[in-house]
């Protein structure tokens, strides 16, 4: 007989890259607690509470405010695949492998899809949008990054939604690396579309996507002439568990709500306005403590993002090998570039329970061994 494998105990790493992040024990412990079944009355009850918390979190009202089952990627595909329809127009933005990958889904629903593309490290300009919107006929919606994770640009939205509106289409926000750690405000904002991930500034681990749609997003949703290619994604299928009638569609992560609903009290236990401040201190204070050190950012001066620090590697520099040393010797994981910035860029995650002003010090501590600073 072969034997079994040993009981698998990983290290304790220090995980400052672009996610997962480092996860509070209360939500790792949450996750260990019984088994109930997806339609017990308990579980439902923890439902409504995840929705509520859901809506403190985007800031919005909507009913329509669930986690997906699956990652960050999932909940993407489930604000696609809902809204477009075979030959719907779809503008996307790209500036980075987030934008790359929203034009990649579109176009897999049997959208027309047309770009707007920025250099990599650089944000999308809102006359661009008003420029290509103007140019068009009849753009479904428009799809834009807020916290393009490859890149560490943070992405300006308030003038973008006005001119997406004007020319009577609904913009899609992606916020996986924004949500529970720079502002999100749905609502005031007036977003239509909007998705998240669990693993990066909610610090919980990965399998879930908080999404959110308004009623313009829903009458989009309820009034399509085709069926939802996906049958795993389909809304009307999935508002059915979620909403008063519980019929039951796919078995729901049953743990990995449990995890949620920690990871949202404790959000919402720290307060958002406290969180925000809590991650722009801690970016603040790695730039400065980088800076000492003679490290510069890679992206655009203005629009640096708190979550995710896209760093210049240092010339002459052995990428992996610092990585490698890092990890082995510190315990600390950062994030190598992405495809334009691979071999030029590191990130450096301060996300959710990482953003940590402990972790700073140790992090930039340890590249000043490293490096010889
Ligand atoms: C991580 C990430 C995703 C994808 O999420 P997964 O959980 O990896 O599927 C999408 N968009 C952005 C901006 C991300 O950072």
């Amino acid at each position: 007989m072969p034997q079994a494998p040993r009981c698998f105990t990983p290290d304790n790493r220090i995980l400052l890259g672009p996610g997962p992040s480092n996860c509070p024990p209360s939500v790792l412990q949450a996750m260990s607690s019984p088994m109930i079944g997806h339609l017990d009355p308990q579980f439902l009850k923890l439902m409504e509470e995840i929705q509520q918390l859901l809506r403190y979190l985007f800031q919005t009202r909507n009913l329509m405010t669930i986690p997906i089952s699956g990652t960050g990627s999932a909940g993407m595909e489930t604000c696609l695949v809902n809204l477009l329809e075979p030959g719907d127009t779809a503008v996307i933005c790209r500036n980075g492998v987030f934008g790359n990958r929203m034009a990649d889904v579109a176009e897999r629903c049997g959208a027309n899809v047309v770009t707007i593309d920025a250099p990599w490290g650089q944000i999308i300009e809102p006359i661009a949008i008003n420029k290509k919107l103007a140019s068009l006929h009849k753009v479904k919606l428009v799809g834009i990054v807020q916290a393009e994770t490859s890149t560490g640009i943070h992405q300006p939205l308030q003038e973008i939604v006005k001119i997406v509106h004007e020319h009577d289409s609904m913009i899609l926000v992606d916020a996986v690396t924004s949500l529970g750690g720079v502002d999100v405000k749905m609502d005031k904002w007036e977003i239509d579309a909007i998705y998240s991930g669990t693993q990066k500034c909610l610090s919980c681990p990965p399998g879930l996507a908080p999404i959110s749609l308004n009623e313009r997003a829903m009458d989009v949703v309820r009034n399509r002439k085709t069926k939802v290619q996906s049958w795993y994604l389909d809304l009307s299928m999935i508002g059915k568990y979620w909403g008063s009638e519980r019929v039951y569609h796919h078995t729901a992560p049953i743990s990995m709500i449990y995890a949620l609903h920690e990871a949202l009290r404790l959000i919402m236990e720290e307060g958002i306005d406290a969180r925000v401040e809590r991650h722009r201190q801690n970016a603040l204070l790695l730039k400065e403590r980088l800076h000492e050190l003679g490290i510069s950012f890679a992206a655009q001066e203005g629009f640096h993002l708190p979550t995710l620090n896209a760093i210049a590697i240092p010339e002459d520099v052995d990428d992996a090998a610092v990585r490698k040393t890092l990890l082995d010797e510190y315990g600390i994981e950062i994030g190598a570039g992405l495809g334009e910035f691979k071999g030029k860029v590191w990130r450096i995650g301060l996300m959710g329970f990482s953003s940590q002003k402990r972790n700073v010090f140790l992090l930039t501590e340890a590249l000043k061994a490293i490096l010889h600073l």
